[in-house]
């Protein structure tokens, strides 16, 4: 059946669902429409939990996002009614020239974000479930913590739905198109959709989709695990044990929760950034004998409880960028059409301020909020040199 909307949101997992509730929030008439179900576990945006932070090691200049976003997500849980942020502080392990704790220091320097830095036997003291080696410092971030995936997209559909979105499952886009009028047309198994402008945001969808945008994305299959912890969940329940990332002398980092889910829920930890290369529609979702020996060797000399025995585990999917930044723009050939992707398995914690900027370029074209590190048409995305993170103005000079 043919429709008319102001806007039509291709997508409505995590940035798709922030961005209908924006948009129908402003009043214009928003039709939404996603292959899967609603706050489904077949893209990106499920697993129970996600690490948020402000101090944020992938680059300063996620900062000011990240405070209009620890907003919105106290806006959402109040509008509905839902439990969605809980704040169990942050700690930021490893050596003290690592990506995560040297990244994470800069990065709250440069903002003025409040930190305490421990050493090895700082990070024993307090929490007893790691155990660092000499070489091993940690950043703790007191306002860091988790926000729920799935419970955080059933809150935007729910209030888009409130505010007259016209939202539709099951029912994926074959393509869209400009049309000679202005405007876009949308074909789905269903028919022809027409709409003002659209937003595209289709998460490992987007090589597809956003073909013609040639972007350089790398879907990957990233398991998430969770164990029952050797002793029980006690040392790991929140208040006591924080969410952290841990990066090792080879780069490597993992990262895990504290026992959200009650004393039988287990404890969720998995790899960041050691994926595989997948395809959306032929993702792997067995998790494999091998898989959870490797992350159990990896924790063992770390958080020696932690791989207790092993609960369950899910598949997942990244999109990754080569520089591992965001693509949020308006389409460089389509000023009408919006796109999102690229979210290299760190835009949960930003769902909610990507779908204020979406709405915004939408509906005005433009955006208040800093998103040039995000442009399309960046170097790092056509072979060239990522955008250079400033010095830590607390560093001095040689
Ligand atoms: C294992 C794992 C752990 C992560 N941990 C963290 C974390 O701790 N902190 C953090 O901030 N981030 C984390 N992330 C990243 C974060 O979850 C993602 O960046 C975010 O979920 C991406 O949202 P999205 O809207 O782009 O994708 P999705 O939520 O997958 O949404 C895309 C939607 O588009 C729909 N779609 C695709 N094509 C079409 C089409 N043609 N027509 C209609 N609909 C279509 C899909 O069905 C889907 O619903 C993690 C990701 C994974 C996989």
């Amino acid at each position: 059946m043919a429709t008319t909307h102001d806007v039509a949101v291709i997508g409505l997992g995590g940035m798709g669902s922030a961005a209908a509730h924006h948009l129908a929030a402003r009043g214009l008439r928003v039709l939404g429409l996603d292959r899967n179900g609603p706050a489904h576990d077949r893209g990106s945006s499920h697993g129970g939990s996600r690490v948020i932070r402000q101090a944020y090691f992938e680059h300063p200049d996620y900062v000011p996002l990240l405070l209009r976003s620890y907003g919105l997500w106290e806006r959402l849980s109040r509008d509905a009614d839902a439990d969605l942020l809980t704040i169990t502080g942050g700690l930021m392990i490893g050596p003290a020239g690592s990506r995560t704790v040297a990244g994470t220091r800069a990065s709250a320097d440069r903002w003025g974000l409040p930190y305490e830095e421990l050493d090895a036997a700082d990070i024993r003291r307090r929490f007893p479930a790691f155990t660092p080696g000499p070489e091993d410092v940690g950043v703790h971030e007191a306002r860091a913590g988790f926000v729920r995936p799935e419970a955080a997209v059933a809150a935007h559909l729910r209030l888009a739905a409130r505010d007259g979105a016209d939202l539709r499952f099951g029912e994926p886009a074959l393509s869209w198109a400009p049309t000679p009028g202005g405007g876009f047309r949308v074909t789905t198994p269903a028919g022809t959709h027409t709409a003002g402008r659209i937003v595209l945001c289709p998460g490992a969808w987007a090589p597809g989709l956003l073909a013609d945008l040639g972007l350089p994305l790398t879907v990957e299959r990233q398991v998430q695990y969770w164990f029952a912890p050797r002793g029980g969940t006690g040392p790991f329940l929140p208040g006591r044990h924080p969410v952290f990332v841990w990066e090792d002398a080879e780069g490597t980092q993992v990262y895990g929760f504290p026992a959200y889910e009650g004393p039988d829920g287990g404890v969720k930890t998995a790899f960041f950034r050691r994926g595989t290369a997948c395809d959306p529609d032929a993702l792997d979702r067995a998790v494999h004998p091998e898989e959870v020996d490797a992350i159990a060797a990896h924790l063992a000399p770390r958080v020696p409880d932690l791989p207790g025995r092993f609960l369950r585990g899910a598949a997942c999917m990244y999109t990754t960028t080569p520089d591992q930044h965001f693509v949020v723009a308006a389409h460089p050939d389509h000023p009408g059409a919006v796109v999102a992707c690229g979210f290299s398995g760190h835009g949960f914690k930003f769902v909610p301020v990507i779908g204020e900027i979406l709405a915004d370029l939408a509906a005005t074209g433009t955006t208040r909020h800093p998103i040039a590190l995000f442009d399309p048409r960046r170097p790092a995305l056509r072979g060239g040199p990522a955008a250079p993170v400033p010095p830590d103005p607390n560093e001095v000079a040689p």
